[in-house]
């Protein structure tokens, strides 16, 4: 048996049963079994039936968005935007499904055609730091394009997608299309990415266990779209409006305590101005309010669970702390807000913490901050401060990373293509970009000439 806990009081929510290798091959071919009438859906109906989904989604926003913050003790205000967006990104692929097409291509002889075909049965495995979210950016483009799905939700957090796999039925989208099976990742999933009746695997998660996707595929052939981890900068130069970049910088690494693939945990700081943005940035820091993820105004809650916690607090040995702020004492898995002085070798600035700390990092000039910007295996997502616009578009061609934004921290958005380079991965997600992940193109040439 699986149980499942709530991380802000360590309280059990449910039990469940776990699945195995059994069932994952039973989800399969139920899948299997889904695909030729799924695939015949015309278009346009499978946009109505993925717009359907999408209104129940809104529906019952506050009741996802509940189960979520409880599950995976995020903020409710962060899960109902969370929610929100799981709406918007069916609603996208609802109106994107016949925007999808192939092309005539001028050919000798005849005439040359593409068609855009489901790859078939795909494997959907995620983490728990953005249950359903990052569930509807596989599922959108997924079904959209006529595939039918296994779905294996993170074993700390699958309610969300339980709940989502009932709403689909409601919606009128056939039994089969979308199967949600709970079990541990080396067991479920590993199966999942050997099975030869699944053609794709759609994963997110750590970079090691992205790794041993990518060779467990290999045996099949199996496409696969990696979503891994990060170790994001966030560039201050002099120049910047430093108030606006200080205000934002907590929350581009505090939210969702820090265990956010795109977190901007390397916050690099021209030296000019060092001093000055490091006050700015404690004094926003010990603003943010840490508490019971079921109030309105609680801007972060604790981490996922008691083992997490202490691979987190591994990072503040012998690092060089700026300023710690408070979290609640007693149940639940708390760690405050913390800032660390650092250099871009130490640990804390080499390795995901996945967990609320900042490492703060002094650089001299554009040459210096790109080459320590780009000096990780890492490639996901990044930030520039700068009134500069030319040095802005510069450094955002210059860093490697799939994600960059200026004057903001924002990585996600519904119609923009997101993923990383390097060992983040390789794959895009939302956007029309991710209906390529999730169909091949068929070539197809008919002679005309008698
Ligand atoms: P994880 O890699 O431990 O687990 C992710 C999923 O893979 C889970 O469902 C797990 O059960 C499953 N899994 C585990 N072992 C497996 C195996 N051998 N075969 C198949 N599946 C297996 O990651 P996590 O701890 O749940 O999540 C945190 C990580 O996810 C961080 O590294 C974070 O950066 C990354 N992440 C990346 C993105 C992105 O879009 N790039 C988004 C969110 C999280």
């Amino acid at each position: 048996m699986l149980t499942v806990l709530n991380p802000a009081t360590e309280e059990p929510i449910v039990q469940l049963e776990q699945a195995g290798v059994e069932e994952a091959d039973r989800a399969v071919a139920r899948a299997r079994a889904a695909f030729p009438a799924w695939r015949a859906v015309t278009p346009a109906d499978r946009g109505r039936l993925l717009r359907r989904l999408a209104s129940l989604v809104e529906e019952h926003g506050e009741e996802l968005s509940r189960i979520e913050s409880r599950n995976a003790g995020k903020p409710i205000t962060g899960a109902r935007g969370e929610i929100g967006m799981v709406a918007d990104v069916f609603h996208f692929y609802a109106g994107a499904v016949d925007k999808h097409h192939g092309e005539t291509i001028p050919v000798a002889g005849g005439v040359d055609l593409t068609f855009r075909e489901p790859l078939g049965v795909v494997g959907l495995i995620v983490p728990w730091n953005f249950p359903l979210n990052i569930s509807s950016w596989k599922l959108g483009p997924a079904l959209a394009c006529g595939n039918t799905v296994v779905l294996k939700p993170a074993e700390l957090t699958p309610l969300s997608a339980l709940r989502l796999a009932e709403l689909a039925l409601e919606a009128g989208i056939p039994e089969g299309v979308l199967n949600v099976i709970v079990g541990r990742g080396s067991v479920v999933g590993r199966r999942l990415v050997e099975h030869p009746d699944v053609a794709k695997i759609g994963f997110t998660g750590s970079t090691e266990v992205g790794r041993q996707v990518m060779e467990g595929a290999a045996a099949t052939i199996k496409r696969v779209t990696l979503e891994l981890g990060g170790k994001s900068a966030n560039v201050i130069f002099g120049d910047a409006d430093l108030e606006r970049a200080a205000a934002a910088a907590p929350y581009a690494v505090f939210d969702n305590a820090g265990q956010d693939c795109c977190a901007r945990s390397r916050i690099l700081v021209q030296k000019s101005v060092y001093d000055r943005f490091l006050d700015l940035l404690v004094e926003a820091t010990a603003g943010i309010k840490v508490g019971d993820p079921e109030l309105d105004e609680t801007e972060m809650g604790p981490l996922i669970s008691a083992e997490h916690r202490e691979t987190v607090g591994s990072f503040l040995d012998g690092a060089s702390v700026a300023f710690r702020g408070e979290a609640p004492e007693g149940a639940g898995f708390w760690f405050p807000c913390t800032l660390v002085e650092a250099g871009n070798d130490d640990r804390v600035a080499r390795e995901e913490v996945f967990g609320p700390v900042a490492a703060v990092i002094p650089f001299a000039d554009e040459a210096d901050a790109i080459r320590l910007a780009n000096a990780t295996p890492y490639g996901l997502s990044g930030s520039i401060w700068s009134r500069d616009g030319s040095r802005a578009l510069r450094v955002s061609r210059a860093i490697e990373a799939g994600v960059v934004s200026v004057n903001s921290n924002s990585s996600v958005r519904v119609s923009t293509p997101f993923g990383g380079v390097k060992q983040s991965g390789f794959g895009r997600e939302l956007g029309m970009h991710a209906l390529a992940g999730y169909s091949d193109v068929k070539n197809v040439y008919i002679a005309t000439e008698e």
